[in-house]
């Protein structure tokens, strides 16, 4: 049996004298017995480390509680027949102290002073619920902390042992650390979160997916049931423990009848980003879209005019969408303009950092409470598609500006930098043929 938060081990050392032995145990027993009448849990082994084979004895059952174990301790007196070593797990309860738990766990004041000093220099704190393991050895009525191992965090821990001259030494241990790659894959039911916890992802990572994506996909609006997904991420394990935690999110998609849309993680200048499969950062991208999943039916520059049939520029880009489709300020900034005009209709116009401006046409409807000198997020809905104005269908014109001029939206994405080029490029293509190939290769 291990040494868990479960079980303890009870070791008889240096047993001279059989005799004693029998008669302690059978006095423990009855104590014990007269003193517990609950059930006791698993019932523990004792092992002579004398020899190297374990003696089950079951009669001999100590408490699970460490105060308990003192108390039964002292019962026993000095008829106790060799020093006893338990390892025992308990958690952090709230507001314990570091001295709380050493106290309530049986460990003398000096000792938990002394510990207390040498860990008052680590930069840890506790955590409610946080298992703590410790070593003690009971020699008659006295109780000594052999060992005491804290976990820090995930692969970490803090052990403060006691050496031969009764010192302790603090020791930092690190645990290998072991990586597998997972796949999860499914088709959206009813919510996207949920429909990923339920084909097996954690839920940290599910949580993840929605930022990976940025302004590609709104996850209110733009996904449907029947809509397939693929997720891939690494799993981190403590090497020869069972400990395990959800690693990265290394890949997600999504795909739809108008497409599939892909994020990659890649660790660029700035840290891990997620790209698209063209190598573009999602989460830098400067400005996002203004409508979700709507189409684009007429593009910036020269055009013959839909209503007029003169040839002339346009300025911005158009996209189609059924009347009341929320528009979305595509970049954080604050509102300058609400107004109507008249070619343009009910019209927002967006100051954003950097000269940039943005411009949204042929409203149904303001938002409500939209008015000039609000600050909004990207994202932030500011009104509804229609048709106000000249306009030959419900449809959004929208145009990006910089210093007041009009250019091509399409053209943002370079000059925020926010696509790989050169070296990193080429190391984003290569990491992108490995995790297509993974998630080929694996499947849950
Ligand atoms: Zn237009």
């Amino acid at each position: 049996m291990q040494a868990s938060a479960a079980t303890q081990i009870i070791r008889l050392q240096k047993i001279r004298q059989p005799g004693l032995v029998l008669l302690a145990l059978i006095c423990g027993h009855a104590l014990w017995k007269a003193r517990s009448p609950t059930n006791h849990p698993t019932p523990s082994i004792l092992r002579d480390t004398t020899s190297a084979v374990p003696v089950p004895c079951p009669e001999l059952v100590p408490p699970s509680a460490p105060l308990d174990w003192m108390r039964w301790v002292a019962d026993m007196g000095d008829t106790l027949p060799a020093p006893c070593t338990i390892v025992d797990t308990s958690s952090v309860r709230p507001k314990e102290t570091l001295s709380g738990f050493l106290l309530r766990v049986g460990i003398d004041p000096l000792t938990t002073k002394e510990i207390a000093k040498i860990l008052g220099k680590e930069p840890f704190s506790l955590k409610v619920g946080q298992k703590i393991s410790y070593t003690l050895e009971h020699i008659g009525s006295q109780t000594h902390l052999r060992r005491l191992v804290i976990p820090v965090d995930f692969g970490k821990e803090i052990v403060v042992a006691q050496r031969g001259n009764g010192t302790y030494l603090l020791r930092k241990v690190s645990l290998p650390i072991v990586k597998t790659v997972r796949c999860v894959r499914g088709v959206l039911r009813t919510s996207f979160l949920a429909d990923i916890i339920r084909c097996g992802a954690p839920k940290e990572i599910a949580k993840s997916i929605s930022g990976a994506f940025g302004n590609l996909i709104n996850f209110k609006r733009s996904l449907h049931p029947g809509d397939r997904f693929e997720i891939l991420f690494d799993q981190v394990s403590t090497k020869g423990s069972m400990e395990s935690k959800p690693g990265k999110l290394l890949y997600a998609s999504i795909a739809s009848n108008s497409g599939k849309v892909a994020v990659y993680r890649f660790p660029g200048k700035g840290g891990d980003s997620f790209y698209t499969a063209n190598a573009e950062n999602v989460q830098r991208s400067a400005f996002g879209l203004p409508i979700q999943g709507a189409r684009k039916t007429s593009g910036f520059g020269r055009r013959t005019h839909p209503v007029s049939g003169r040839i002339h520029c346009h300025r911005g880009i158009d996209f189609s969408a059924p009347r009341g489709t929320p528009i979305l300020a595509s970049a954080e900034g604050v509102i300058e303009k609400v107004s109507s005009e008249h070619g343009y209709g009910r019209c927002v116009t967006i100051r954003h950092p950097g000269g940039y401006g943005t411009f949204y046409a042929h409203l149904s409807h303001f938002a409500k409470g939209i008015r000039p000198g609000m600050h909004v997020k990207r994202g932030q809905v500011i009104g509804n598609v229609g048709a106000s104005g000249n306009a030959t269908g419900s449809h959004l014109h929208y145009e990006v500006r910089l210093r007041g001029s009009p250019i091509n939206p399409a053209s943002i994405q370079s000059l925020s930098g926010n696509k790989l080029s050169g070296k990193d490029l080429r190391r984003f293509q290569e990491l992108k043929r490995e995790l297509d190939t993974s998630v080929k290769r694996i499947a849950l």
